[in-house]
């Protein structure tokens, strides 16, 4: 069953399109790839489907419902989760109070003792069991990226858009990222995933989508994808 589908988007800012006709499905319960060189639209497709900037064209449908005219916490609230490139941590805070600020922007917001239970288990789901009260900006990088994908799970997603989120991990730390990403696969979130570290999307990805200047120029199993000469060319930026 289709839990995402982009027919035609379309974002062009000024003279610049930055992503054109993009067209493609996510299959419920998938972790595919949104791949691409600097510049190819991977972050404004991104920005698109969680409700971040308007369409200029094209439509989205999230089970079957039109998204591409919701603003990003109305997408939020029917189950789409990000996280972002840098991450938005409130530093001043701890790493409880970071996801309970998460909870209380839910569809059906959590308080009180329902709350500090939910966000036990969340940093327990990332890593961070009890973690809870130590400052945010105490926290190593790898750390900061965790407690992100806690507050990201807090809405319940079903489908979750990861924004490089595995950038700037040392190898130990990578291994344990997608160890986690893995379990959250595992749990039937539907995952779309930005990403330039190529282990990582091997790892992961049964499938990817491949943007160039906007444009969709491959879409196929990972294997396939990754050894296709248009995709090679694409990174190689000839
Ligand atoms: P990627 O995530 O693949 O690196 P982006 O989606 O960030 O690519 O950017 C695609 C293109 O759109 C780039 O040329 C970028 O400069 C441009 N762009 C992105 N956001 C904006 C914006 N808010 N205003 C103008 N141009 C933008």
């Amino acid at each position: 069953m289709t839990l995402l589908s982009l027919h035609n988007v379309t974002k062009t800012f000024g003279g610049l399109t930055a992503v054109n006709g993009l067209t493609f499905d996510l299959a419920m319960g998938e972790t595919v790839g949104l791949l691409g060189p600097n510049g190819s639209g991977k972050t404004t497709a991104l920005n698109m489907i969680s409700g971040y900037l308007p369409l200029s064209d094209g439509s989205i449908t999230l089970a079957g419902h039109a998204i591409g005219e919701l603003g990003s916490e109305r997408i939020a609230h029917r189950g789409v989760a990000r996280t972002f490139q840098l991450v938005r941590a409130l530093p001043s805070l701890s790493v409880g109070e970071n996801v309970l600020a998460a909870l209380a922007f839910r569809k059906a917001p959590l308080w009180g003792r329902e709350a500090e239970t939910r966000i036990e288990t969340l940093l327990s789901d990332v890593g961070l069991a009890g973690r809870a009260s130590q400052p945010a900006d105490s926290l190593t990088y790898i750390d900061l990226k965790r407690m992100e994908l806690a507050r990201a799970l807090a809405s319940d997603p079903q489908l979750l858009l990861l924004d490089e989120w595995l950038a700037g991990l040392n190898p130990t730390e990578l291994r344990a990222g997608i160890d986690l990403i893995t379990s959250l696969r595992q749990r039937g979130i539907t995952i779309l995933l930005v990403e330039h570290v190529m282990d990582a999307v091997r790892a992961l990805c049964s499938r990817c989508v491949v943007m160039n200047a906007g444009t969709k120029i491959a879409d196929g199993p990972t294997s396939e994808v990754l050894a296709d000469a248009e995709v090679i060319r694409a990174y190689l930026g000839e």
